[in-house]
């Protein structure tokens, strides 16, 4: 018997919250699963965690729900961990979320019956404000989404978690994008359907450390930008643009100047600065496009995402008194 939800939880050194974490989220998950007559499992991929989280959270007792932990061979990074959730799970309906905690499983009630009763395709959580978070880092989040969503056809959420439902047929969908450089949020988005922003406020960590430093926010940026957004081409060629039409306005200037004033051309000052000028945007252009060209290549290589080391899967059991 195939379950209803599967509910898919990327895991990377966790080892320090996981017992607490799965008890939490095994009695919401149990009780949204008993009053709605679901079967629901849960599935953990271990990306690659340096601590043994793989090992304890093979270990972790079923409480009333499937179990699947599936374990990568390295840490291949969240994106990666989320498409192999998607490829080892064999519910229906397909939840998101975090294992640290932060995000609350007693929101899955809300979801499962935003997509039960009201019809929704994708349900998703929204965090209400960033006031926890530092100046730098939302300045960054913003500009990033003011440039995903120039020009495109359809706009990312800000804001937007990966924490996520999706209905049966959002889940068909989403299996169908055959790319390879994912950025799951803005996937999930541009499939369609019915899709409804759930405001939230993500809980403090309570154990160990996030493992998103700036390179990696940067990276998961360049991700979503070059999978979806002509954004930064178009501004470049548009620079470009500009940069020529003043250069030409320029050069008319000064040839009048001199036709009909006999003012001289200045040299030097001049000429280095147009030449510094041009070089650094031609630098700029070519990064920008080295950045979808790299994507391009690393689609064509088609390499697998991820690969896996070790794949157990415990049925439920009953839930054991006093638990
Ligand atoms: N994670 C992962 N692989 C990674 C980094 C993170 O699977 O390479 C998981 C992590 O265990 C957590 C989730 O992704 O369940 C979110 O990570 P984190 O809390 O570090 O990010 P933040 O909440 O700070 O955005
Ligand atoms: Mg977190």
């Amino acid at each position: 018997m195939t379950p209803d939800l599967s509910i898919v939880v990327p895991l990377y050194n966790e080892a320090s919250g996981i017992e607490t974490f799965h008890r939490r989220l095994c009695g919401c998950a149990g009780q949204v699963a008993a009053a709605r007559g679901l079967r629901v499992e849960i599935v953990y991929v271990d990306d690659g965690s340096r601590d043994d989280t793989a090992v304890r959270a093979a270990q972790m007792p079923t409480l009333g729900v499937d179990v699947q932990v599936v374990a990568l061979s390295r840490n291949f990074g969240k994106e990666a961990a989320l498409m192999a959730g998607l490829d080892h799970a064999r519910g229906d309906a397909l939840l998101f979320m975090d294992g640290d905690g932060q995000h609350p499983p007693e929101m899955i009630e809300t979801f499962v019956s935003l997509w039960r009763d009201e019809g929704y395709d994708v349900a998703y959580a929204v965090k209400a404000d960033r006031l926890d978070e530092p100046t730098s880092r939302r300045l960054f989040v913003k500009s990033f989404y003011r440039l995903l969503n120039f020009g495109a056809s359809t706009r990312i959420p800000e804001d937007a978690a990966d924490f996520r439902l999706l209905s049966p047929r959002a889940v068909a969908a989403l299996r169908r994008l055959p790319e390879r450089n994912r950025f799951f949020k803005g996937l999930s988005n541009w499939i369609g359907f019915r899709q409804v922003a759930v405001p939230y406020r993500p809980d403090v960590r309570r154990f160990g450390n996030s493992s998103w430093s700036f390179w990696r926010l940067l990276g998961l940026s360049m991700e979503g930008l070059t999978s979806f957004s002509p954004a930064p081409l178009r501004i470049a060629a548009m620079a470009g643009a500009g940069l020529a039409g003043a250069a030409l306005l320029y050069g008319f200037w000064i040839t009048m100047e001199w036709l009909f004033w006999g003012i001289p051309v200045p040299g030097y000052p001049s000429l280095m600065v147009s030449i510094m000028v041009i070089g650094g945007m031609q630098l700029l252009v070519m990064g920008v496009m080295g950045e979808y060209v790299a994507r391009i290549l690393s689609e064509i290589k088609a390499r697998p995402v991820y690969f896996v080391a070790s794949h157990v899967l415990h049925p439920a059991s009953p839930p054991a008194s006093g638990e």
